[in-house]
């Protein structure tokens, strides 16, 4: 491969970050800038130019996509020999297994049902906790390197606030070791620690894996954990060769462990070393990066406004905000809305789903199929996955009662007290919650509902029917899932307090993370962001009114900036409220290549229409749809709902009122111009 072809296209900074002989090397950048890209292809240029060879390279990540996705990158930049790309763990076992085979020790098991196997030793007063929340705290304190003995002051330093006291999680964690050292078994994060002991102790076994591995190449390093990073160390030993890359506002895994503060502390801790920092964004629309960078300028102390970066592509519409009167509204509108940009030459997998928790997902599934958009789920364990969910269904298949009283029931026994905050205690109340939801759906058809026949309708609802892995398909995910991806157009829904930010975010740090939470999700998007929300959802048996998401008041107010023709983050939206910004006495400056302002919100826009407004609103997006599909052109570029509004607003009857329509130009009224005068004035 030609070294100089791999630095086509790249920006001096990029360029700078692919080509610098310093190390180690940190890049430090925004959400779309080029991390990812900058690291591939600083692999491929030091394998081009001969400075390192590719099976010397141990490239780390935290899933196991994105490690595929690394490798396909680097393949496609013509990397041809094997390169060691994976998790911590995959690479951490992997060399705990060759060590274990030379020695001619039989390998451990590694436990992989946690909460089943601390469930067998509680008793007395542990037992009124479930084993899973537990084994929340376990996590979270071996991430920390924390062991049993430290854990009671460790907490306490940490603010946390499990729901038993810190001397009974202390002995459940202890008895939790042991149990698991008797039975010879290990957690995924003792294989961390095995592994990173045994470099510590064992000079020859360090010294076969640093020979193996001298390079060393780190994504998204915001998300590692204390644990991690010591055997990041482990590995690198006394040696420099190491690139991290990470961008602290999108730091999300705090709350299991992770340590944000460590990409910070990078500088300090390799006063040699190099940091770069890219401040373009390639991904977003200037419209979508204007409000992702006036969401995160709302964050204080939380973010680092050097994320803020200054947009590259091309203009789009504005971010679009519809509200629902309901969680069902909603979920069909999202399934419209998908299928409404969705156009011959444009692949279902250009657009993504995208929402806060696992138990949203179930509803949008059955919105997609109902609308036949092909869609594939994302991460997570699927519902019927979770333990509590499993749980769940043992008690109903267990119980003596009838159906609909066993589901009643089961709904009943969701009411726990509102300020157990832990994470895990919210995501699994939420995730039966979502099941007793698909109960009720269940006896809604039919006449003579039975645990059994609610068994055998949940696999087919929940699975059975899925489209295979391969095909394309619609990204349904969390936010959390998301991470590092992209797509053309983006839906978020459930934009509601309660989920953004998550309920049982209540400290100003778990407030932060729900901020950058929010940020990755924003700026997944490239060219349309399609944000919802229902002002009414269904939790179990109980219908709950819901409000705006706290965030989209900054959402609002860079839209309404942008349609000025004002740059959000200028006039400080973010920092002072909306009706600030129409008041700002900034002179109007025009966001670059902002062009014409097109900022219709539709928003609340939507409830205000009376029924002849309604109605020939969805005659013009019907028509937008056939149009776009004979067209062969996404439904967005033939005019955005933005515009449908506006048209329905002016009304124009004639050429010359068309073209005072925002969004509409010349070459629509041309092309367009005879069948929407026609529909208007029909
Ligand atoms: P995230 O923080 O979300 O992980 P990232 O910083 O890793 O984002 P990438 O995924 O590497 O960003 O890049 C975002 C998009 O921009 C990709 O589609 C990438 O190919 C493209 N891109 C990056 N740099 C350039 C460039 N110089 N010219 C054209 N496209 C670019
Ligand atoms: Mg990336």
């Amino acid at each position: 491969m030609d070294p100089d072809a791999l630095l086509d296209g790249l920006n001096p900074a990029q360029e700078r970050a692919v080509t610098s002989r310093t190390s180690p090397l940190c890049i430090l950048a925004g959400a779309g800038s080029g991390k990812t890209r900058v690291l591939t292809r600083r692999i491929a240029w030091r394998a081009a130019t001969g400075d390192l060879d590719p099976s010397h390279v141990l490239a780390l990540t935290f899933t196991r996509k994105a490690a595929g996705e690394l490798t396909s990158r680097l393949r496609a930049l013509g990397l041809r020999e094997r390169l060691a790309a994976g998790t911590f763990h995959a690479i951490a076992l992997a060399q705990l297994r060759a060590r274990w085979a030379e020695a001619g020790i039989a390998p451990p098991e590694v436990l992989q049902r946690k909460a089943t196997f601390v469930s067998r030793l509680l008793h007395g007063p542990t037992r009124t906790l479930p084993a899973i929340d537990y084994v929340t705290e376990i996590e979270w304190a071996k991430a920390r390197m924390i062991d049993p003995a430290s854990y009671a002051d460790a907490a306490v330093r940490h603010d946390r606030r499990p729901p038993v006291s810190f001397e009974v999680m202390a002995s459940v964690f202890e008895a939790y070791e042991q149990a698991k050292r008797e039975a010879r078994m290990i957690d995924f994060d003792d294989m961390l620690d095995l592994c990173r002991r045994d470099l510590t102790r064992d000079p020859d076994f360090a010294a076969t894996q640093r020979w193996r591995f001298r390079h060393l190449f780190v994504d998204e390093f915001q998300d590692v954990n204390p644990l991690q990073y010591a055997l990041l160390e482990a590995w690198r030993g006394d040696r420099t060769d190491l690139c991290v890359v990470g961008d602290p506002n999108q730091a999300i895994y705090a709350w299991n462990g992770a340590d944000p503060g460590l990409l910070r502390a990078f500088p300090e801790r390799f006063p040699g070393g190099e940091v770069v920092r890219l401040v373009q964004n390639y991904r977003s629309s200037p419209q979508i990066l204007a409000v992702a960078n006036a969401v995160l300028t709302t964050g204080g102390d939380g973010v680092d406004r050097r994320g803020v970066l200054v947009a590259t592509r091309s203009d789009g519409p504005p971010p679009v905000i519809t509200e629902f009167p309901d969680d069902v509204a909603e979920a069909s509108g999202v399934a419209r809305a998908v299928r409404d940009h969705h156009a011959p030459g444009q692949p279902w997998s250009a657009q993504a789903v995208l929402v806060r928790t696992n138990a949203q997902i179930p509803a949008l599934e059955e919105a997609l199929k109902k609308a036949q958009v092909p869609f594939r789920v994302r991460g997570a364990a699927p519902l019927l996955d979770q333990p509590e969910v499993k749980a769940a269904l043992t008690r109903l298949r267990s119980a003596r009662l009838g159906f609909a009283e066993a589901v009643t029931e089961l709904a009943s026994g969701l009411d726990l007290d509102d300020d157990d905050v832990s994470e895990r205690v919210a995501e699994r109340r939420a995730n039966v919650d979502a099941l007793v939801q698909l109960a009720h759906d269940y006896q809604a058809i039919e006449v003579t509902p039975s645990t059994e026949g609610f068994l055998a309708w949940l696999t087919s609802t929940t699975r059975g029917d899925r489209p295979d892995g391969g095909g394309d398909a619609v990204e349904l995910c969390t936010f959390h899932a998301a991470k590092g991806l992209e797509w053309p157009v983006v839906h978020l829904a459930g934009i509601e307090q309660g989920y953004v930010p998550i309920g049982q975010a209540r400290t100003p740090e778990a407030l932060a993370e729900e901020l950058r939470l929010f940020y990755v999700a924003l700026t997944r998007a490239e060219r349309e962001l399609c944000i919802t929300l229902a002002r009414r959802r269904r939790f179990g048996d109980k219908d709950r009114p819901r409000t705006r998401s706290s965030h989209l008041e900054v959402v609002d107010g860079a839209i309404e900036a942008l349609a000025a023709g004002i740059d959000p983050v200028d006039v400080g939206v973010g920092r002072r409220a909306p009706s600030a910004v129409r008041a700002a006495d900034a002179t109007p400056r025009r966001t670059k290549g902002s062009g014409r302002p097109s900022g219709a919100r539709v928003s609340n826009a939507l409830d205000d229409l009376t029924d002849e407004q309604r109605a020939l609103f969805d005659r013009l997006r019907a028509w937008r749809s056939d149009t776009a599909r004979a067209a062969s052109m996404p439904a967005f570029v033939v005019c955005n709902d933005a515009t449908l509004l506006a048209l329905l607003r002016l009304r124009p009857t004639d050429r010359t009122g068309l073209l005072a329509v925002p969004g509409i130009g010349p070459a629509k009224a041309e092309r367009f111009g005879d069948e929407l005068l026609a529909l208007l004035t029909d």
